[in-house]
């Protein structure tokens, strides 16, 4: 099959490579859509480092080509949603129900312990034990979740990772109520989404900021009620859009200077949710009296904040009954071959997600 192939940082490869599968525990999948998700850049820029050469990609939808023997309730033809947060179902996370963060991901076909993917007598990493920008995948049957086929493919695929991740923020880890004031930082494909979730919540104020207006523009589109440019008068301008700060700021994007920028425009008491994911070298040194003397919270979320089998249905729910925009997030759709292009496109703005269709 043919995969996009990360052998050295800064570029993907498109490769023909072999598919091991499905051992018992497991399904293959042929890929029908696969999403562009900023995480994946940051692996490609080595800001996140894996192991090398790997297949990348996480925001998958699929059709189940082939199911192992000890797999329940999947069945050849089912039309799926992969997740990276692959669970035991046995640990204390998952058993309490926070199987997102569970502490034992079952999966993990390394090289120890047998890739999936290989060349030759070479093994591939398969990025978060998925590995979406192939042809096919073969992944273990609790990293995906079966959803209706009335989704379109490149609309379902960014259920997986950036819509799962924003509109989860918001309803499962802040639980913002109805008439909360709430800021976004960082309006990319999951800011985009924080934005909307906070629109389902019912916010009554939703404040959008961004360095790009394109993705302003956007953010508009997705629920926000005020946008404001990034830059050294935002923080004034949303103290004063808020009078005197917000119920809850939301940072997506992963840097100091962003995350600065949210707590300080969060009110006494408020919450700081921490979303983005810059690289793993990320600091946020602060004083401790900005919180005993604020009693500001911080939180951080994964993945939404919930366990996907049971959160990613409820997300198509709330799609059927128009209240969750999905289609409008596809950008564009492109081919394989044009991944690299794709990943340029994101860093230049105006793009909410390119997905790439099969
Ligand atoms: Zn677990
Ligand atoms: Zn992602």
């Amino acid at each position: 099959m043919k995969a996009a192939v990360l052998r050295e940082l800064g570029r993907l490869d498109i490769e023909d490579v072999s598919l091991d599968g499905p051992r018992p525990d497991e399904v293959r999948l042929r890929v029908l859509a696969s999403g562009l998700c900023h995480s994946d850049y940051h692996v490609i820029q080595g800001d996140l480092p894996i192991p090398l050469p790997a297949v990348l990609g996480h925001e998958v939808s699929a059709i189940v080509e082939d199911v192992g023997s000890d797999v329940p309730g999947l069945a050849r033809g089912d039309r799926v949603v992969t997740c990276i947060t692959a669970f035991c179902g046995c640990c204390r996370e998952c058993q309490t129900g926070y199987s997102h963060r569970c502490e034992d991901r079952p999966g993990n076909p390394d090289r120890e312990t047998g890739s999936r993917i290989t060349k030759g007598a070479e093994a591939v990493y398969q990025l978060s034990n998925l590995g979406g920008f192939a042809e096919e995948m073969v992944v273990h049957h609790r990293a995906i979740v079966k959803i209706s086929e009335e989704v379109p493919a490149a609309s379902a695929a960014l259920l997986g990772c950036g819509v799962l991740t924003g509109v989860g923020a918001v309803l499962n880890g802040a639980k913002v109520p109805p008439g909360s004031t709430v800021v976004v930082v960082g309006c990319g494909g999951v800011g985009l989404n924080v934005i909307q979730g906070a629109r389902i919540s019912g916010a009554a104020r939703i404040i959008a900021v961004d360095l790009n207006e394109s993705q302003l523009a956007m953010a508009r589109e997705f629920g926000a009620t005020d946008t404001v440019i990034s830059g050294p008068d935002a923080a004034a301008t949303i103290i004063e859009l808020t009078g005197g700060g917000a119920d809850f700021a939301f940072e997506v994007v992963g840097l100091e200077v962003t995350a600065r920028l949210a707590l300080g425009v969060v009110r006494t008491g408020g919450t700081l949710v921490l979303v983005g994911i810059g690289s793993f070298s990320t600091e946020l040194p602060l004083p401790i009296t900005a919180f005993t003397f604020t009693e500001k919270r911080v939180i951080g979320s994964l993945m939404g904040s919930a366990p996907f089998q049971i959160f990613m249905p409820q997300l198509v729910s709330h799609y059927q009954a128009g209240r969750l925009m999905l289609d409008e997030l596809v950008s564009s759709t492109i081919p394989l071959a044009e991944i690299n292009e794709g990943f340029v496109h994101m860093t230049q703005g105006g793009v909410a997600r390119s997905v790439i269709t099969f």
